[in-house]
Order: C-alpha cells, then sequence, then structure tokens
C-alpha cells in the first residue's frame, strides 16, 4: 500500500473546497477531489494538476447513496484506503432563510445536504479510513451553527437563519456523539472557515476560499494526540 497519504474532500470543485484540496496537495498527499458534476470535476481536477497536485476525480454527490458508494468503490481500488476526510461540500438554500419563511422542503433540502450527506459519506468512507494509520475527519461547520455564539449577546454572527444555520448546528451535535462513538481512533473535528466570498454567498463575504481553508487543512494534519470531537477556526477552539 502506498506511503503518500490519501484525503477525499467532498464539494471541491470549487470555493472552500477546492482551496482544502490545494492545500492538501501542497503537502504532497494525493487528493481525491469530490464533485457532484462530470464537467466541474474534470476541470478541477485539470487546475489542480497544472498547479502540481496529484489530485484525482471522484463523482460524488453527497445526498446519493450510490454516487457515495460508488466514490468508495473508486478509492478502495486507487488506494484500498483513505486516511483524511473533509466533509466540505454544503449549500445555503433559499436565502435570506428566516424561520419564518421556510418552508418544510427547503429545510428538507439543507438539512439533506449539510447533515444526512455527511453521515452518508462518514459512514461510507469509515471502512476505508479504519484502514489508515492516522485517520481524520473534518467536517465544514460554521460559526452560525454555534448556539453560544448565536446566543451570546452582540456577537452579530448572521441575521435569523431557519435552516442553514440549525443545519450546522445539527452537523455539530452529530460530529459530538461521532466521536463518543469512535473515541480517539479517528479524531473527528468541525472547522469554521470564517465569512469568505464564494457563490455560496453570493461572494459577500470578506475572506478569500484560500483564507478560509486554513482551518479544514489544520485540522485534517492534527498530530496523534491533537484534539477530537471540537469545533474550531482560525483562531482555536470555538464554543459550540
Ligand atoms: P461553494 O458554493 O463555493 O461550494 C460548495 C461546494 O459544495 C461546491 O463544490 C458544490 O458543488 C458542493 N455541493 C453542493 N451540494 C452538493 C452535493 N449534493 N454533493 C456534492 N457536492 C455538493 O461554497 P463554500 O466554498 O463557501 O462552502 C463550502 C463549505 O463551507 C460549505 O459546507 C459551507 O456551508 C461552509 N461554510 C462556508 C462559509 C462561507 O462564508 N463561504 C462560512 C461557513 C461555512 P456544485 O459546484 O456542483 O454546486
Amino acid at each position: 500500500m502506498s506511503e503518500q497519504t490519501i484525503a477525499l474532500v467532498t464539494g471541491a470543485n470549487k470555493g472552500i473546497g477546492y482551496e482544502i484540496a490545494a492545500g492538501l496537495g501542497a503537502l504532497g498527499w494525493s487528493v481525491g477531489v469530490g464533485a457532484r458534476d462530470e464537467q466541474r470535476r474534470d476541470d478541477a481536477v485539470a487546475k489542480l494538476r497544472a498547479a502540481g497536485v496529484d489530485a484525482f476525480g471522484v463523482l460524488l454527490d453527497v445526498t446519493d447513496d450510490a454516487s457515495v458508494t460508488a466514490a468508495a468503490a473508486l478509492i478502495e481500488e486507487r488506494a484500498g484506503r483513505l486516511d483524511v476526510l473533509v466533509n466540505n461540500a454544503g449549500i445555503a438554500g433559499a436565502w435570506p432563510d428566516p424561520p419564518t419563511a421556510v418552508t418544510p422542503d427547503g429545510l428538507r433540502a439543507v438539512v439533506e445536504t449539510n447533515v444526512i450527506g455527511v453521515v452518508r459519506v462518514v459512514n461510507t468512507m469509515l471502512p476505508l479510513l479504519r484502514r489508515s494509520a492516522h485517520p481524520r475527519i473534518v467536517n465544514q461547520s460554521s460559526h452560525v451553527g454555534s448556539l453560544a455564539l448565536q446566543t451570546a449577546p452582540g456577537t452579530g454572527f448572521g441575521g435569523p437563519s431557519g435552516a442553514y444555520s440549525p443545519s450546522k448546528t445539527f452537523l455539530n451535535a452529530v460530529t459530538i456523539q461521532y466521536a463518543k462513538e469512535l473515541g480517539g481512533t479517528i479524531k473527528i473535528n468541525n472547522a469554521c472557515p470564517g465569512y469568505i466570498g464564494t457563490d455560496l454567498n453570493g461572494f459577500q463575504g470578506t475572506g478569500t476560499p484560500a483564507d478560509g481553508a486554513e482551518i479544514a487543512v489544520r485540522l485534517a494534519t492534527l498530530p496523534d494526540d491533537g484534539p477530537t470531537g471540537g469545533l474550531f477556526d482560525e483562531a482555536g477552539p470555538v464554543s459550540w
């Protein structure tokens, strides 16, 4: 089996995910570029390869069982294991999304991608992760998923959100439970990338996608005595 670290980043064809793939690739890792669209996958892989990254394409729609199963089979065949999984794919849904404007279908779609998609990918990739000597899972969360920050007076982390913010809170809760079950063997942590200008927010964010990738890359490269079951931004631990 190859000594090269094998990573998979979901939603890596653009935005923060693309920069996470670039950041992990810069470490000399082999990076699976998860994308739900073949053309967008191929374009991102070509761009990363031109930048010197050992990138390979992984067609992967996190909302689709068959797609995720096929992605795991591709990695199994290519590498026989997975060292690092970055669950970055996410959607904002209809925006703005104050609770009084949220529809059941809209809420379902956001949770399907941002929460259930992560669980689907983690559970499908677990057999491959268990074959790694230093398995790491990083989930892309957000400051707006922190109940502590949402309820702290004057912090101003976004307006009222009935679907997107709660989906990240749900994801945080799921991560805590994974950490309890997995113990220290597979580290799982959540990242808050900051307010980053991408398609997700109509490029309103103030940071660059490369800025937003930094914390996920750091959590993907944690040493064996590093934390698990935590929420982190560039400055360190973030309260749930
Ligand atoms: P982008 O919209 O630029 O990228 C989102 C990525 O997710 C795209 O590659 C998109 O693919 C992919 N994606 C969406 N749905 C699916 C799906 N069903 N299956 C597979 N891939 C999918 O947004 P960002 O880069 O900003 O967001 C990345 C992550 O960071 C998200 O989880 C987001 O919630 C989180 N985040 C972003 C913040 C920000 O300020 N930007 C702040 C906090 C968290 P496609 O191109 O096909 O649509």
